[in-house]
């Protein structure tokens, strides 16, 4: 810990997703080291990582050979922007390997640094789309409750959560939210706003974020018809569902639809160096790629970057070598077995889980309100306790790295029982 840090004083880190008035107070958590599953602080101390950071490290913490890629490759090929005709060999490797898994037609693929720029990219380019074939009127953007896609520009004017749409001012304001699980809420919205003025759909497989909802079994089947019909864009934020997570490449294969375009960043790389992107499909790419005059004029410095690449092509290794696209399956089954013994517990109103390695454990209206029993104070209990957890408003939220064992998962979640107990009990 910085020497500052021993005085008391606060330091100079702003950490985000949080009210530094508390925070600055401390002590803070500081990550010092990650193997496996497993975490420690800066004191020693050991913690289970139940959600992979932020969903991210489906790999799991410490791998080395992802390590050595990146090494190899800083010392051949620091780094050089993909733009106008510059490539490199990386972002070409990463793009085919991406291409020929991606649940989508004809597939292209563009690189970025994180979700929140990928979710800005698709939802740009959907606008493009629109403008360049002769539909320029087309740009109003409609996502789902609880949706979250970053908190960029677009992503900030889409979030289906109030929380982080207020206190900026204006925002875009051709968008519109509706119910996560009602496909015929989505044909009522394009039908009120009319067809010719919508770009473009924006969903999670499974609603991340904003707390673990799962869609019902014909949900997706009805969006893409829906989407088809209305020529509304599909395009899939497979940010926290990609690269095994939901036990194949981008989440959405589970319920056989082909989005327009899908949004991927997080477990492509197990978070080892930071890397998103958008995988677009032909037609979409078309008026771009085979007609003069239609350059995106899109893009960032870091995009492509080849040490992210490298980072990424080495952790796909990794979870096709282990198979950990079945591995999560397992882990998938395990997890909300184990998750749903939590369902009799008296703060617990619900457990959501069963699709992908994730899951919700949400508290009961009256522990929330009449007790005042809160998801941080379940989270600071759980993580006394050596188990990292994620706490949102009205749940708490796992998403372990793949490679979690059955016995780890047990001990997160009587972890978890227990620290349910002790909150209880205060
Ligand atoms: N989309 C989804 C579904 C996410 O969960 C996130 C981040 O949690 C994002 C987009 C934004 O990604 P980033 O934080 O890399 O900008």
């Amino acid at each position: 810990v910085p020497a500052a840090r021993r005085t008391g004083e606060p330091g100079r880190l702003w950490h985000t997703f949080c009210d530094m008035n508390t925070v600055s107070r401390g002590p803070e958590f500081v990550v010092a080291r990650a193997e496996g599953v497993w975490l420690w602080d800066s004191s020693g101390d050991r913690y289970l990582d139940g959600t992979a950071s932020l969903w991210y490290c489906n790999a799991g913490h410490g791998r080395r050979e992802i390590a050595d890629a990146v090494h190899r490759q800083m010392t051949l090929l620091d780094s050089y922007t993909v733009y106008g005709d510059f490539a490199n060999l990386p972002a070409l490797e990463l793009s085919e390997r991406l291409a020929a898994h991606a649940p989508v037609a004809d597939p292209r693929v563009i690189l970025t640094c994180g979700g929140g720029e990928s979710i800005d990219t698709a939802a740009k380019l959907a606008r493009r789309y629109w403008a360049v074939t002769g539909k320029p009127e087309k740009t109003h953007l409609i996502s789902r409750t609880g949706g979250y896609h970053g908190l960029h520009g677009i992503g900030t004017s889409i979030s289906g959560m109030e929380r982080f749409r207020a206190g900026y001012g204006r925002l875009l304001e051709d968008t519109s939210v509706v119910p996560h699980d009602s496909a015929a809420a989505l044909e009522a919205e394009i039908l009120r706003v009319g067809p010719e003025n919508v770009a473009a759909f924006f969903a999670e497989p499974v609603v991340g974020a904003g707390g673990v909802y799962l869609p019902g079994p014909d949900y997706f089947t009805e969006v893409a018809r829906i989407c088809d019909r209305y020529g509304v864009l599909f395009v899939v934020d497979s940010v926290i569902c990609g690269f095994a997570r939901m036990g194949n490449w981008f989440g959405i294969e589970r319920f056989g639809v082909t989005p327009d375009m899908v949004v991927f960043a997080k477990g492509v790389s197990s978070g080892y160096v930071p890397l998103g992107g958008v995988v677009v499909s032909g037609r979409i790419a078309d008026p771009f790629w085979n007609r003069e005059g239609n350059p995106f004029m899109h893009g960032t410095t870091y995009a492509g970057h080849p040490s992210a690449c490298a980072a990424a092509m080495a952790n796909l290794d990794i979870l096709e070598r282990e198979d950990l696209f079945t591995v999560a399956l397992e882990v998938e089954r395990h997890l909300d077995g184990a998750l749903r013994t939590l369902a009799g517990h008296p703060l617990v109103a619900e457990v959501r889980s069963g699709l992908g390695v994730m899951g919700a454990v949400e508290l009961t209206e009256e522990a929330l309100t009449e007790r005042g029993i809160t998801t941080a104070d379940v989270f600071a209990e759980a993580r006394s306790r050596g188990v990292v957890l994620r706490p949102v408003p009205r749940a708490l939220l796992v998403s372990p790295p793949l490679i979690i064992t059955w016995e780890q998962i047990d001990h997160l979640v009587s972890t978890l029982a227990a620290s349910l107990d002790a909150v209880s009990s205060r």
